[in-house]
């Protein structure tokens, strides 16, 4: 089976790229979308981010093969619930949230009797809104499916394939462990980044100016990251609370030993921990997952990123 009208409920970053990508890769499909935004709706209009915008999230589902929800992890339940009573019984429901278990509840609890097959694309940037999405965004990028137990495999083939055909790497998964290898990859970075930007635009003794002129000594690059929309990242650490915690008390660890090794001019141990870090660096280059310019290689192409 495949999918051939895919329904798309939150038209931003996510949700727009996907509908992007399903016109320019798989251009026999249609797809219908929503946003909860009337400007969204209208800027996804004008992008030609769906083939064809929904005044409700009930018109967008009524004759959907594939429900994917693309709205903020808070808002994943509200959604669901909003379409109940219009999603065809055979269609598949799936996601993109940043966190599984929390998400695969709320979409469960709102969809009772229907298939709900979790993903989380790991390709995002730090825009959102309708002008954000861009068709390439998935392509060479992992997506992580977290099919239940026991699931069905008709609708899990078809879709792996659905990503596959967006230029993504499938990858099956657990959902409790998705969450605690993201809590480490991608969480604990997002909480670390909005911390140190926020030291340093607290700084007494140091300017704003200085912060901002002097940015490229390591400063510009976690700003990137602390860019990321409040609302999801404020909802991504109230639902992966756990795995968060327990990441963020093994950094605490950690630091608290490179704390030490510099107080007691521990050169060896400071070495020894940053030839490691280099080494994993380059097996992320070397996998294709960044670029090894300067510049991430961000100037002179599509602007694809690796998101959250
Ligand atoms: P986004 O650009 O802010 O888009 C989300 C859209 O959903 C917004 O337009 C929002 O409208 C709308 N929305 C909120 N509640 C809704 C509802 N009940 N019904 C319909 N529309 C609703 O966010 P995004 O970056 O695409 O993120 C969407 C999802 O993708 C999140 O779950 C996130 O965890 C996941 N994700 C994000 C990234 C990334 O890098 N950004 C990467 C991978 C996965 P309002 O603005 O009016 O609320």
């Amino acid at each position: 089976m495949s999918f051939n009208r895919i329904a798309i409920i939150g038209l931003g970053l996510l949700g727009g790229s996907i509908g992007l990508a399903v016109r320019e890769y798989l251009p026999d499909s249609v797809t219908t979308g929503f946003d909860s935004d009337p400007q969204t709706r209208k800027r996804a209009a004008e992008r030609g981010l769906v083939t064809t915008v929904c005044e409700t999230a009930a018109e967008a589902v009524a004759n959907a093969d594939l429900v994917i929800f693309c709205v903020p992890p808070g808002a994943m339940g509200r959604a669901a619930a909003d379409v109940a009573d219009a999603l065809p019984a055979d269609a598949l429901v799936s996601d993109v949230g940043s966190c599984k278990v929390s998400i695969a509840e709320a979409l469960g609890k709102a969809l009772p009797g229907h298939t709900v097959i979790p993903a989380h694309p790991v390709a995002g940037t730090e825009n959102s809104g309708p002008d954000a999405g861009f068709a390439s965004l998935f392509r060479n990028r992992w997506c992580i499916v977290t099919p239940p137990e026991p699931t069905d495999l008709l609708k899990l083939t078809a879709l792996v394939e659905f990503w596959e055909a967006l230029g993504a790497n499938v990858e099956i998964m657990d959902a409790e462990h998705h969450d605690l290898v993201l809590a480490v990859t991608s969480h604990l970075p997002h909480l670390i980044a909005y911390t140190i930007v926020g030291t340093a635009s607290d700084l007494e003794d140091v300017t704003q100016s200085e912060v901002i002129k002097y940015s490229a000594g390591g400063f510009r690059d976690f700003t990137r990251i602390a860019a990321s929309d409040p609302t999801m990242w404020r909802d991504v650490f109230l639902s992966n609370k756990d795995a968060v915690l327990t990441m963020l008390q093994r950094f605490s660890e950690d630091l608290s030993a490179l704390q030490r090794a510099i107080r007691v001019g521990d050169g060896d141990a400071l070495f020894e921990q940053f030839s490691h870090t280099r080494a994993i660096r380059r097996s992320i280059i070397e996998e294709g997952q960044d670029d090894a310019r300067p510049d991430f290689g961000r100037g002179d192409h599509d602007g694809s990123a690796a998101g959250d």
